[in-house]
């Protein structure tokens, strides 16, 4: 009988679970790295606030800083494949694009043991065949709904005003972690994670966005 009392007040305490208590999800996401400086500095960030979040690593810099993307894994972040030398559709053709793919799938695979299922073009140029290609290749072309244009040295405040006018429960944020010489984006991480927390949302990997959305 107290097992069943038990069992009843737990479905009522869950059934009384107010429904402004759904959480709002958002996925950070960083193109272009590892770089030496800002991916060890956004790193440090997002551990001080247990964020996860989804780097979109360049093949180049994958196999010149290979202990950064193990750091990025271990960390439980989610790798995606940015292309080899980040030539973008258009200045190259698709076989080019497939080539350097294939080639960054096997070094992610050779760093983490694990093959990347996500893909993100440069500057988001993709096409119906490209996407079919790499459909095929059980992967997922990857966009984003926010630009924060750390990339192009937009001050740190716009960084931070474009994301707080423009965030809404699904949000892809696009960041940068490899930009030179000077980046803005550790420190607008400093100011949007807290803010982005306080108002509901929670930090999840892009894979886990598309999964339970
Ligand atoms: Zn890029």
């Amino acid at each position: 009988m107290k097992t069943v009392a038990l069992i009843l007040s737990f479905a009522l305490a869950l059934a009384s679970t107010p429904c402004g208590a759904v959480k709002k999800r958002v996925a950070l996401t960083f193109d272009d790295g590892p770089h030496i400086k800002f991916t060890k500095q956004i790193l440090d960030v997002l551990d001080k606030y247990g964020v996860k979040a989804t780097f979109f690593v360049i093949g180049e810099n994958a196999e010149r800083y290979p202990e950064l993307v193990k750091s990025e894994y271990e960390a439980g972040h989610e790798i995606g494949n940015h292309t080899y030398s980040h030539r973008r559709l258009g200045s190259v053709d698709r076989a080019f694009m497939l080539d350097e793919i294939k080639k960054t799938d096997d070094i992610i695979y050779g760093i983490t043991g694990k093959y990347p299922i996500l893909f993100r073009p440069p500057e988001g140029r993709t096409s119906r065949e490209l996407e079919a290609d790499v459909f095929a290749k059980s992967k997922k072309t990857v966009l984003w709904t926010i630009d924060t244009r750390d990339w192009a040295h937009n001050p740190l405040a716009d960084i931070v005003r474009t994301v707080k006018t423009n965030v809404k429960n699904g949000s892809i944020i696009l960041f940068h972690d490899y930009i030179t010489p000077y980046s803005e984006t550790p420190d607008a991480l400093e100011k949007l994670i807290p803010y982005l927390t306080e108002n509901g949302y929670e930090f999840v990997t892009v894979s886990e966005l598309l999964t339970n959305n």
